[in-house]
């Protein structure tokens, strides 16, 4: 261990010399700063040839889109790396693999994905990665189940819970999702043309009520160790692979929290498709959305209920018939947060790309609308809306 320092191009190459698992460290020689993200420093480290071979990521102390004004706490690379190995031990072919991690520097050496790409531009070009949704699925299957309780041993799964507690990225979630776009706040970030759509969402008490409830179930509910924030910029794409990065947020949530901030970006991907449509026809993109999420949430459910099957010990929990109760409670979660996210992207700090990149405000504006009234919409019906094709008929009612 040694005291945290913020890594220059240098110290990343000598870092991954070091920890980057290669035959010969020699090879590695150069370095460059790739991070897009908000909160963090990314190197790519190449070698010789000029090949991008491994990569070192840091956390800085601070947000790094605000600036110092906005501290955070370095714990996050512990918590993303040991969330990320864990993962990695139930779902290998879809998590990305972690070489090295140091708590005290707040850095990880990990996998190179360079031959993969991020899932939102993928999505936003109308490139189709058939496997994608279901491998999604799989992964979510994977490792939420594994970290249940309806895989650990109690003692276990408390010790886990333990090690996971992650208040400082919790409360960005907690405010940012849950607070935010329901009140005036200077972190809102929306254009003063949908004003009136975002006003009518702090005037509405049904869905507040709603938005206090999910927000007291990511309080309270230890169900699994989240990835935390598996949005499409957290998931790496290539023919027949996908592999999920960045878990920074990873605590003990709600199941549905997962599920549904990723079906949540796949239906703002589905608001954005009409302002990118001269890229690719937007019905047929749609339609494509609606079977990924279809897709997405028949495999977990699928192989979730398989899993229980075959490895539940707990009596209770082992009885015939409860895991696939507690799977209905797990959709209408993932209904409700879904909605939280398309409110959130459209009228909170961080948008999406599916969106924001839409070049004609008229048109930018209608999507954010859509975006906002469907949110709205699935988070006060949420416990109405009991099967995915329920949710995508809902989905057609509000486009
Ligand atoms: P942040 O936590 O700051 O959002 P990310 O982990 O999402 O950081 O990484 C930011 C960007 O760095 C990614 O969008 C990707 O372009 C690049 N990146 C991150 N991890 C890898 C990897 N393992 N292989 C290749 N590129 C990566
Ligand atoms: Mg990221
Ligand atoms: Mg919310
Ligand atoms: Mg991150």
């Amino acid at each position: 261990m040694s005291q945290y320092h913020t890594f220059t191009a240098h110290d990343a190459v000598a870092y991954a010399q070091q920890f980057g698992g290669l035959d010969d460290p020699s090879e590695l020689v150069s370095a460059q700063e790739v991070g897009d993200g908000n909160l963090n420093l990314v190197f790519k480290i190449f070698d010789t040839h000029g090949v991008s071979r491994v990569i070192v990521k840091q956390a800085l102390p601070y947000v790094r889109c605000v600036g110092e004004s906005w501290p955070l706490t370095l714990d996050r690379a512990r918590l993303e790396a040991q969330t990320l190995v864990e993962h990695y031990q139930h779902a290998p072919e879809h998590t990305v693999k972690i070489h090295h991690f140091d708590a005290e520097l707040a850095v990880m050496v990990m996998e190179d994905l360079s031959n993969h790409r991020i899932l939102r531009g993928e999505l936003i070009q109308g490139a189709y990665y058939p496997q994608a949704a279901q491998q999604l699925g799989h992964y979510l299957a994977q490792t939420l189940f594994h970290t249940s309780d309806f895989y650990l041993h109690p003692h276990q799964k408390k010790a886990q819970v333990a090690n996971f507690i992650n208040p400082e990225m919790c409360e960005i979630t907690e405010d940012l999702f849950f607070n935010d776009p329901y009140q005036v706040h200077e972190r809102n970030n929306y254009p003063a043309e949908i004003e009136a759509d975002v006003a009518a969402l702090r005037d509405d008490a049904q869905l507040k009520l709603a938005v206090a409830s999910l927000k007291h179930r990511f309080f309270s509910q230890a169900e699994a160790l989240l990835h935390g924030d598996i949005h499409s910029g957290s998931i790496f794409v290539a023919d027949g692979s996908l592999k999920a990065i960045d878990a920074e947020f990873g605590y003990f949530g709600p199941i549905g929290f997962d599920i549904g901030t990723a079906v949540g970006n796949l239906l703002l991907n589905y608001c954005g498709l009409p302002g990118h449509s001269g890229i690719r026809d937007a019905a047929a993109g749609r339609e494509q959305r609606l079977v990924d999420i279809q897709e997405l949430w028949n495999t977990f459910a699928e192989h979730f209920q398989t899993l229980a099957t075959e490895k539940t010990q707990d009596a209770a929990l082992a009885y015939p018939g409860y895991a696939s109760e507690f799977l209905k409670k797990v959709w209408h979660d993932a209904v409700g947060f879904c909605g939280t996210e398309l409110i959130r992207r459209s009228v909170g700090l961080s948008h999406v790309a599916d969106i924001e990149t839409i070049k004609d405000d008229t048109m930018r504006h209608a999507c954010l609308r859509h975006a906002i009234s469907l949110g709205r919409a699935l988070i006060v019906l949420a416990e109405r809306i009991d099967s995915v094709d329920e949710l995508i008929a809902r989905v057609r009612q509000y486009s």
